[in-house]
């Protein structure tokens, strides 16, 4: 054991070693380990503090460790944990009354991860399909948009057209369909040619995974009247936009769309375990009979009092509110960044992205590891692009000292 660790019993070096020889090697994580976390801090073994700048992909909207949810989950995880959903359990159904107020649905399905959450949406889909509109047996098909990211699951990777995300896992799902994102017209000519077996339309409000790509204003609202047309369920994965991250509640209030689903996640639980939602009305929602769908941990009351305080705290600290005036701010700052590599800067509240461009040999994991030596953690998606999203609860004096250190490493280029 080494003398200069502040916390845990192992150095930063032995996580890594560790981590590369008995752990799959599905991540290519930058060589940060991190062992302690608060609000928008994070440090590693040997005690050097950094800001947290993904937010665990934006599932830690309200910080790490926040006192008030973590106080409720030891609370719950002294008294009662796992129930199954064999019981009914005293948790649940008050989760359930509050998640469905607080979003405007008459129900709730719970689930775990962000996958199963869209899983369990396109379930709902096919089920509504066959029960409600009359799409002829095993014919139903979900339009997804293109360059989306639902998660991990071979019905989900078969919607992506990122060959990272697909190849070698084939033979796909069947009744899938993907159309441009942004083009709202081309959702309606398919629809035109195929609706009458369409179940769904999935759409990200932002594509997150994509590099933060931010449609027109317009196009979410412009696709929900064409999926009116031709009775066709628009379904928003907001498991990333959602809960205050962009500057609202959901991001698709920019557009004025109540979505007929909505999936939920990460943020839900504060990154503290997790939890996913599927939010729908009676009509869809009750396509879906007892023992027709679930999970062994979904609704379990540890994930209940979790997620009802997590949802709790976006309220009381006003975090859309302050995503939306932070964003602001963080983008002018950015923008003032004046630098031939530094090509764009977009977003939303605090979800947004900077797009590198590379120059001699320099990509933007080089300049990740450089914000890291400077204390600041970010992380690549698609070699040119670095997603900055800080934690909700980041102070402007934060934000304005992450926007320097930026600023810094680009003058250093
Ligand atoms: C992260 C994410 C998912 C998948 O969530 P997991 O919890 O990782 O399964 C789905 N959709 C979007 C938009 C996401 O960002």
């Amino acid at each position: 054991m080494s003398e200069t660790l502040k916390y845990g019993n192992i150095s930063s070096k032995e996580a890594i070693e560790l981590e590369e020889k008995y752990g799959a090697h599905n991540y290519h994580p930058l060589p940060v380990v991190l062992a302690k976390g608060e609000g928008v801090y994070v440090w590693d073994p040997e005690g050097k503090r950094y800001y947290d700048l993904l937010s665990a992909y934006s599932a830690v909207n309200q910080g790490h460790c926040h006192p008030k949810i973590i106080k409720a989950l030891i609370e719950q995880a002294t008294t009662l944990n796992l129930t199954s959903r064999a019981f009914f359990n005293n948790k649940l159904g008050e989760y359930e009354k509050y998640i469905t107020e607080y979003f405007g649905y008459d129900m709730v399905l719970p689930m775990n991860t962000g996958a199963e959450g869209v899983e369990t949406a396109m379930k709902l889909a096919r089920k509504w399909a066959y029960n409600v509109k009359g799409v002829e047996k095993d014919s139903a098909i979900i339009i997804f948009a293109q360059n989306n990211f639902h998660g991990r699951t071979l019905a989900i990777v078969s919607a992506s057209n990122d060959p990272d995300g697909y190849d070698g896992y084939g033979p796909f799902l069947p009744g899938i369909v993907t159309v441009p994102y942004n083009d709202s017209k081309a959702l309606g000519e398919y629809l035109a040619k195929h609706g009458k077996n369409v179940a769904a339309f999935i759409v990200e409000p932002i594509q997150g995974e994509a590099g933060v790509v931010v449609p027109d204003d317009g196009y979410l609202k412009a696709c929900f009247d064409v999926c009116k047309q031709y009775n066709v369920l628009f379904i928003a994965d907001e498991i990333q936009t959602g809960l205050a991250r962009t500057g609202k509640l959901l991001a698709c209030e920019y557009d004025n769309v109540r979505p007929d689903i909505l999936i939920l996640g990460k943020a839900l639980a504060a990154g503290v375990i997790p939890v996913s939602a599927v939010l729908a009305d009676r009509d869809i929602m009750l396509t879906i009979k007892p023992g027709q769908h679930g999970s062994t941990y979904g609704g379990y009351p540890m994930a209940c009092v979790v997620a009802k305080a997590a949802l709790e705290v976006l309220k009381e600290e006003k975090l859309a509110e302050r995503a939306y005036e932070l964003g602001e701010f963080f983008r002018e700052e950015l923008r003032a960044i004046d630098h031939p590599m530094l090509k764009t800067v977009r977003g939303r509240g605090l979800l947004n992205a900077i797009v590198v461009e590379p120059k001699d040999g320099v990509e933007a994991w080089d300049v990740c590891i450089m914000l890291m030596e400077k204390g600041v953690l970010c992380k690549p998606t698609h070699r040119h692009i670095i997603r900055l999203a800080p934690p909700l609860v980041i102070t402007k004096e934060q934000l304005k000292e992450v926007a320097d250190i930026i600023a810094s490493v680009f003058n250093s280029l």
